[in-house]
Parts: C-alpha cells; sequence; structure tokens
C-alpha cells in the first residue's frame, strides 16, 4: 500500500514556478490531489529567459498547448540555432544550428566523412549540410517538403509565457495563492517542511513542496540548508545588463551570441521586440562600462531602461532534500549562452514525474533525481565551457585567463579526443548530442588532426558526389522556403499584450 501524495504546493510563480503547475495539472489531475502555487506580485520573476532548445516542443505538447495559440500569445519567433559572433578570434562567426548535418554512412558519423574530404572542390563548411543553419543564414522558415521536418525552437516573452502556462494551469485546476512568503514550518522528526507562512500569518501546508522561488531559493537553500556548489571558477559571469528594444526587420529565426572584451551579447528577436543583453564578469568590467558597452551595440531604439541581473555559476549540492525539489534559479544557474536553464526545467519536472513520491518519500527515488539532476548540471556546464576555452583571443584579461585556466576534466578528455581522429560521444542522458558539440568545436577551430581511419574504407570519389548532392539538395530545400517574417506573420501573428 503506498501513502499517496495529496498536496503539493510550488513555491514562486516564474518560468519555473508555472511550468510546474501547468505539467502538475495535467498529470496530477486525478481528483485526488491538490495543487496550489504561492507567489508574489510585490517580489516579482527574474523577467529574463526568452531563448529555448527544441526540446521545449515536447514539454508544450505535453501538456497539451496549440503552438499557434502559443506562438500568438507569446510574440514568439521560430529559432533555428545560435549565430556565435568573434568567439575565435573576434573576427570570426559561426552557427550552432539545431539537428544534424547530413546522413552518416553505414554508422560512420556524417562530420567523419566530411573531415576526410572537406578540401575537395564543392564540399564546403560542414554548415552546408545542415538544413536548419542553411534556412537560418537565408532568414526562412517553414516545414520543407520532401525532406526532414527543421529542427527548431523558439525565441518568446519571458512574462507572457508564464502568464500563458498560468491560464492553462489555473484552468486545469492548480490555485494560486499571492502572498509574501516570510518562513517555513518543519516537522522536527525528520525535518521535512509541513508548511510555508505567508507575511499575514496564513499557513500554506503540503505533502511535496517545489522550489520554484528563484535564486533566492527559498527552501531548498534558506530552509533545508543545501550547500551551493560555485561553478564561477570555470564561469566568471557574474553579471547581466538586460535592455529590450524595438523590433528589428526582418525578424531573423536564430539568436546572435557576440563576444565582448569580458563577456558576450545576446540578441534575441521576437515579433513585438528584441531582447538584448550584455553578459559579463565584474572582476573585468565595470556595470558602467558594460551598460554603455551594450547601448552603443544595439541594432534597434531602446524602448526601457535598461535593467541589471547578478547571478553566480553553480548549482545546489542536491536538487531534492526531504520533501523539498528545487526546479529552474532556485536548484541552479548556468550562464544563458546555449538557453538551457528552461530545459533544465523541464528535466526536473520530467525526472520528478518519473520518480514522483509517496508520503514515504524514498531515499532510493530522491538519490537517483539528485544523480540524474546533477548529470544534466555537469554535462552543460562543460559545454558551456568550452565556448570559452576553446578560443584563440588574447586582447583582454578575460579572454586570458578563460583560455588558459584549467577545465574539468570531462572536458579535457572530450577535448584531446576530438582534436586526434574528430571523435566525440555522447553520454548518458547528455543533452547535446554529437552535432552540436562538432559545430561548436570546429567552429571555435578545435580542427582534428586525422579522422576516423574506417573511413577510407569507404570509395572516396563516391562519397564525395554523394555530399555534394547533399548539399546542393539542402540548400534548395531551404531556398524553397518563405522567408521566416513572413512565415510568422502568417502562421501565428502576436495578439499584443
Ligand atoms: C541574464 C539572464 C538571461 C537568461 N536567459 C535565458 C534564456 O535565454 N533561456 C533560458 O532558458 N533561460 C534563461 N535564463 C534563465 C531563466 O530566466 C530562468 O531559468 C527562468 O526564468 C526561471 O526562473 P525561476 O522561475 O526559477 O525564477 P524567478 O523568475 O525569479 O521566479 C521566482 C518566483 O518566486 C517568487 N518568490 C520569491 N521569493 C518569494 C517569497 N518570499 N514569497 C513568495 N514568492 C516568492 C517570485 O515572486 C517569483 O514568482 C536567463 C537568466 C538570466 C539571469
Amino acid at each position: 500500500m503506498t501513502d499517496p501524495i495529496r498536496k503539493v504546493v510550488i513555491v514562486g510563480g516564474g518560468t519555473a514556478g508555472w511550468m510546474a503547475a501547468a505539467a502538475a495539472a495535467r498529470f496530477l489531475d486525478d481528483g485526488q490531489r491538490q495543487v496550489v502555487l504561492v507567489e508574489s506580485d510585490a517580489i516579482g520573476t527574474v523577467g529574463v529567459g526568452e531563448a529555448t532548445i527544441p526540446p521545449i516542443l515536447g514539454f508544450n505538447q505535453l501538456i497539451g498547448v496549440d503552438e499557434r495559440d502559443f506562438v500568438r500569445a507569446t510574440g514568439a519567433t521560430f529559432k533555428l540555432g545560435i549565430e556565435f559572433v568573434g568567439w575565435d578570434t573576434g573576427a570570426d562567426r559561426y552557427m550552432h544550428a539545431f539537428g544534424g548535418h547530413g546522413r552518416d554512412i553505414q554508422g560512420l558519423a556524417f562530420h567523419q566523412l566530411w573531415l576526410k574530404l572537406r578540401d575537395r572542390p564543392g564540399i564546403g563548411g560542414l554548415d552546408a549540410y545542415s538544413p536548419s543553419a542553411v534556412a537560418a543564414r537565408l532568414g526562412r522558415f517553414g516545414q520543407p517538403s520532401g525532406t526532414a521536418p527543421l529542427a527548431y525552437a523558439y525565441h518568446f516573452d519571458a512574462s507572457l509565457y508564464a502568464a500563458f502556462l498560468r491560464r492553462h494551469a489555473e484552468a486545469g485546476g492548480v490555485t494560486r495563492i499571492e502572498g509574501r512568503i516570510i518562513g517555513a514550518d518543519r516537522d522536527p522528526e525528520n525535518g521535512h517542511v509541513r508548511a510555508v507562512r505567508l507575511e499575514d500569518g496564513t499557513a500554506v501546508d503540503g505533502d511535496l513542496f517545489i522550489d520554484c522561488s528563484g535564486f533566492r531559493s527559498l527552501l531548498l537553500g534558506e530552509t533545508m540548508g543545501v550547500e551551493f556548489e560555485d561553478w564561477s571558477h570555470w564561469l566568471p559571469c557574474d553579471r547581466a545588463i538586460a535592455v529590450p528594444t524595438e523590433p528589428t526587420t526582418p525578424v531573423l529565426p536564430y539568436t546572435r551570441a557576440t563576444a565582448r572584451p569580458a563577456g558576450w551579447q545576446w540578441r534575441i528577436p521576437l515579433q513585438h521586440r528584441t531582447g538584448n543583453g550584455h553578459v559579463y564578469a565584474s572582476t573585468h568590467m565595470s556595470d558602467d562600462e558594460a551598460t554603455a558597452l551594450l547601448l552603443a551595440n544595439l541594432d534597434s531604439a531602446p524602448t526601457a531602461d535598461p535593467r541589471q541581473l547578478r547571478f553566480k555559476a553553480g548549482r545546489r549540492a542536491k536538487m531534492w532534500e526531504g520533501n523539498v525539489v528545487a526546479l529552474g534559479l532556485a536548484g541552479g544557474f548556468l550562464e544563458p549562452l546555449e538557453s538551457t536553464s528552461i530545459h533544465l526545467i523541464q528535466t526536473g519536472i520530467s525526472k520528478l514525474f518519473a520518480l514522483f513520491p509517496d508520503r514515504g518519500f524514498s531515499a532510493v527515488e530522491r538519490d537517483e533525481y539528485n544523480r540524474l539532476m546533477g548529470d544534466a548540471y555537469t554535462s552543460i556546464r562543460d559545454f558551456i565551457i568550452l565556448h570559452y576555452h576553446a578560443t584563440r583571443r588574447d586582447d583582454s584579461a578575460f579572454w586570458q585567463h578563460v583560455r588558459t585556466m584549467p577545465v574539468p576534466d570531462s572536458l579535457t578528455r572530450k577535448l584531446a579526443l576530438f582534436r586526434e581522429k574528430g571523435r566525440i560521444f555522447r553520454y548518458d542522458d547528455e543533452l547535446f548530442g554529437i552535432p552540436s558539440w562538432v559545430q561548436v568545436l570546429l567552429g571555435q577551430n578545435v580542427i582534428p588532426v586525422g579522422y576516423d581511419p574506417v573511413v577510407d574504407a569507404l570509395d572516396a570519389d563516391r562519397v564525395a558526389d554523394a555530399l555534394r548532392q547533399t548539399r546542393a539538395a539542402t540548400l534548395r530545400a531551404a531556398e524553397a522556403l518563405p522567408s521566416h517574417a513572413d512565415f510568422v506573420a502568417r502562421y501565428a501573428a502576436f495578439v499584443g499584450v
């Protein structure tokens, strides 16, 4: 006999809180359980987090969201990848596009064939074989006929997405409580949280508490005392200045990440505005300099004052302790370079439902959750460090530091293996697959000395012909698509706030 959870309390109503609430409305809606969400309008949300990666499509489908409704309501655009500008020498650019390139032949990864044949006439760069990269460069979007669908994600307005999810969650039975939490009552025997206490004296009790309280980590960090593992020695950026601007035309289907002397700048095109921000290391640049640099490098006029955000890279040593599970910023933070934070919320939600506890709170389930989430953070951490470390830039103290700093062993191993023969492996549940690693490694000038010798068993001329045909077909398919701006306007124009 199990002793089921009867009441779930979600603390916080940012992206994490409302994603958890929308998922709970879908999966816990059996009439047996109550789900409440407590948030404080006076505190507000972090209000950024506008670029996503393809698994978000799965989350939206899972909670029953219609894509057109969602795009219309959140001012969303389609995202085919990220263009990185100036990350290797300062004068370079490359695309980390979603999806793969080409087709593997006889079990050999496509990039291995390309590595051997890349100097032959008509072969071109690896990105010429990525449908998403080619369409992005042309500013096109749509569903190509006769070829595989494009891999894509979205740019959207974070506050509108939270509001959209709130409507879903409330329609699904989640109750919202407005109020500022000032403390938590704990069971003296096992230390579990029994209730959160609001400023007006109300106690909100529950069996399972999902901490989505943002950087403050109200329950996991403050109440349960789970320590923060600091990764800022690998990821020294700790501040951002964000500013919205008028929409840029044409609205492009990709994020741009431009390297700056002490960090980088994002440009995220939405239908009704562009999101911009400058992420920097405060040890290498003052706030005034960072703001001035951002304002001097905008494509259109600002529509609000710049706003500063402070953070630290790292994560809580455990994401689940007792009857508290943290999602979003309450559990950890990796800077937004590869748009992974919202994805980590989604990962946390799906693993929580896969290991959903009863009131016995089994240590086995909790430990497995912590192991899986620990791995998810670590593998993304390494991928982000790669962007900083694999560079030839030495034009500022910041770049000299990140280029020469020791990196985690797991990344050192990956780099060494790739440098020899272009080999790369996807471990366990790692988020970023081989095409992602290959694009960033090559984009940052980590060029393998050789290639997998098994490639030599194939007829090189025939493979080169196949590659040329694939390249031409990829271009034709992209050229047949409408412009991204036209597609969005026809498909689901923003309805306004
Ligand atoms: C500069 C920057 C850029 C980013 N860009 C991206 C991106 O492009 N893509 C991406 O995926 N992610 C990005 N992120 C991360 C993303 O913003 C977050 O992961 C996401 O918004 C989730 O935030 P949250 O819900 O955990 O926290 P928050 O938005 O901070 O929400 C916290 C909630 O808790 C409530 N709360 C807190 N304390 C109390 C209290 N005492 N009582 C009651 N309620 C309380 C607040 O009212 C609020 O509702 C970015 C983050 C930063 C800092």
